[in-house]
């Protein structure tokens, strides 16, 4: 069928909404309740547009597209009722932007100066809950809140966690948990996937920027940093540079610079988990299970199996995150190696995530009653450190991280996207059980963005049933079936954020599929170019083994590198 948009036919398909067809032909309609991919709910009414037949104001977002419709985006009707929703929601909005966290990147600002909002016509009775400081992840600043239900809808749809929820009425309205509790009551995975779609400053990561320049100025303490796979390929985009560059040098020069005296690789402690969970998968194999063995290196999977997938605790892998393992092994070898004690050690990493700070402080992750690691910085915080420490990202010389955490292999930096666990732990299980190395090291079934793939793998006489997921939706619906009775099924890695760590709730706001593709194809490229493609052969690990831990699952290992999960209550 055909419509008319702005006096110009486009071709639409039934079922499409107005939006959908604006979108595909570069005619830009503001939106702020609305997400791709997700059903319209039009709650905003920011997308209005003229529907010429009837002579009504629609919802483009939500309108479906009908033979001979005539539209018009931008009439001075239209703009003004733009302009207004824009001004309503900015009347009792809190006028504190300059000391806002999401200044400058907030979608309810550029609005207002897309609509040329200079002055306030419309007063409302200023917004004055509570902050929710309780959770060890998430700061919500609920008078920040424009009711849009972005957050509501990505932790019901997409994680399946339905921790918020509109509450109470009228002017009351606001989004929280059951009766308005503490996020830390409620069963909020920590994933920050609501951050990362909320459009103003209600939703933000629990900073931990002031305890790490404490640190920094702190002479008595070693300041020891880690950074997880999938930083490197993100962090340029917080200083305009391509989506997926791989900044790698520059941000091990830059860290030295803010003061940071040894910085490591967290991609080293994948391989180091990838030895550990490969020995842990061929053990369950040959000792009749339990099967399927889960990966536990997201910690916002690990708490929803810990509240919600209590029966498959026993198929969760017992290998703490690399995070942590990183943390434990700083803290214990490193620490003996540069003769300071594990107390006057301040560990740092570098995460995409917001549950990795969570999971710093679960009660498990110490060792003898010290943490393994202290702070948890997200790819955002550290773009403001940099900016704060003055480092032109654009003009400094690429360094190498230091020794003895330092050398990866590829497969550790595939961690960061979505399948890359597996693919880093099917080399090296292949290579233990047949002695041999694959011959074709790349698993393109488990390659990509898709939340849900699955593949079976021959490895000498055994045929391996393999399940990658992402977005905690997807692995409830492939549980749900193995509780059905699925068993063909022996090795899942789950991830929490659709497309894993290169999504994850610490990473530049703003990034769409195109970016977070780049990310994930950067991956690709650093492991077509690298020469030690499986964890199996990084020097370094090798070492730490013949040094110090010994041999897989012994009982160093067990000591300072696993872990174990319990049912968790959630009290609402
Ligand atoms: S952090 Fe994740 S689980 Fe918690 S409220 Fe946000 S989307 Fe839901
Ligand atoms: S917290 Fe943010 S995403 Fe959630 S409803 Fe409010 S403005 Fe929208």
């Amino acid at each position: 069928m055909n419509i008319e948009v702005n006096n110009k036919i486009f071709e639409a398909k039934a079922g499409e909404t107005i939006l959908d067809v604006m979108n595909r032909n570069g005619i830009k309609v503001p939106t702020l309740c609305h997400m791709k991919n997700y059903f319209p709910s039009g709650a905003c009414r920011m997308c209005v547009v003229e529907h010429e037949n009837t002579g009504r104001l629609v919802t483009s977002c939500s309108y479906p597209v009908e033979e001979g419709m005539k539209v018009k985006t931008h009439t001075t009707r239209v703009i003004e009722a733009r302009k207004m929703i824009v001004e309503l929601l900015l009347s009792n909005h809190p006028d504190d932007c300059l000391y806002c966290v999401r200044n400058g990147n907030c979608t309810l600002q550029d609005l207002a100066v897309e609509h040329h909002v200079t002055e306030r016509r419309v007063s409302g009775v200023k917004n004055n809950f509570n902050k929710d400081l309780s959770s060890p992840s998430i700061t919500r600043d609920p008078d920040k809140c424009i009711l849009c239900g972005r957050c509501v809808r990505v932790c019901e749809e997409v994680m399946g966690v339905s921790a918020i929820d509109y509450i109470n009425r009228g002017s009351k309205t606001l989004i929280g948990t059951s009766f308005n509790k503490g996020l830390n009551t409620s069963s909020c995975v920590n994933c920050g996937q609501c951050i990362m779609v909320c459009p103003t400053g209600a939703l933000s990561e629990k900073c931990h920027l002031n305890e790490i320049q404490m640190a920094l100025n702190n002479p008595s303490k070693k300041v020891v940093i880690q950074y997880a796979p999938a930083i490197s390929v993100s962090l340029a985009e917080e200083f305009g540079m391509e989506p997926g560059r791989d900044v790698n040098g520059i941000m091990n020069a830059a860290l030295r610079k803010i003061g940071f005296d040894y910085v490591f690789d967290t991609s080293f402690s994948a391989d180091l988990t990838i030895m550990e969970e490969s020995a842990e998968l061929i053990h369950r194999i040959t000792n009749n299970g339990p099967l399927p063995l889960i990966t536990s290196c997201c910690p916002a999977w690990v708490k929803y199996a810990e509240e919600f997938s209590v029966d498959f605790l026993p198929n969760v892998s017992s290998c703490k995150s690399p995070q942590q393992m990183l943390g434990a092994i700083i803290k214990s070898y490193f620490a003996e190696k540069i003769a300071t004690k594990p107390e006057d050690i301040y560990s740092v990493s570098i995460m995409p995530c917001t549950a990795k700070k969570f999971e710093a402080q679960r009660e498990d992750m110490t060792h003898q009653g010290i943490t393994d690691v202290d702070a948890v910085m997200t790819t955002r915080e550290l773009a403001q450190l940099i900016r704060l420490y003055g480092v032109d990202m654009h003009n400094i010389d690429p360094e190498m991280t230091d020794s003895p955490h330092g050398i990866r292999s590829s497969a550790g930096k595939l961690f960061g996207g979505s399948g890359g666990v597996m693919e880093a732990a099917l080399r090296t299980a292949y290579f233990k059980l047949t002695g041999k190395e694959l011959t074709e090291f790349k698993i393109h079934a488990v390659r990509g963005l898709t939340g849900r793939k699955e593949t079976q793998i021959r490895i000498g006489d055994l045929q391996l049933g393999i399940a990658v997921v992402s977005g905690l939706q997807n692995a409830k619906i492939l549980l749900d079936e193995i509780r059905d009775g699925r068993n063909d099924i022996h090795f899942i890695e789950i991830m929490a954020c659709p497309g894993g760590c290169i999504a994850g709730g610490g990473q530049h706001i703003g990034a769409d599929e195109s970016a977070i593709m780049s990310r994930l194809k950067s991956l690709y490229d650093i492991d077509d170019r690298d020469s030690i493609k499986v964890s199996h052969k990084n020097p370094e690990v090798i070492e730490l083994y013949e040094k110090f831990l010994g041999e897989p699952l012994g009982h160093k290992s067990h000591d300072l590198l696993h872990t174990e999960y319990k049912k968790r209550d959630v009290p609402l």
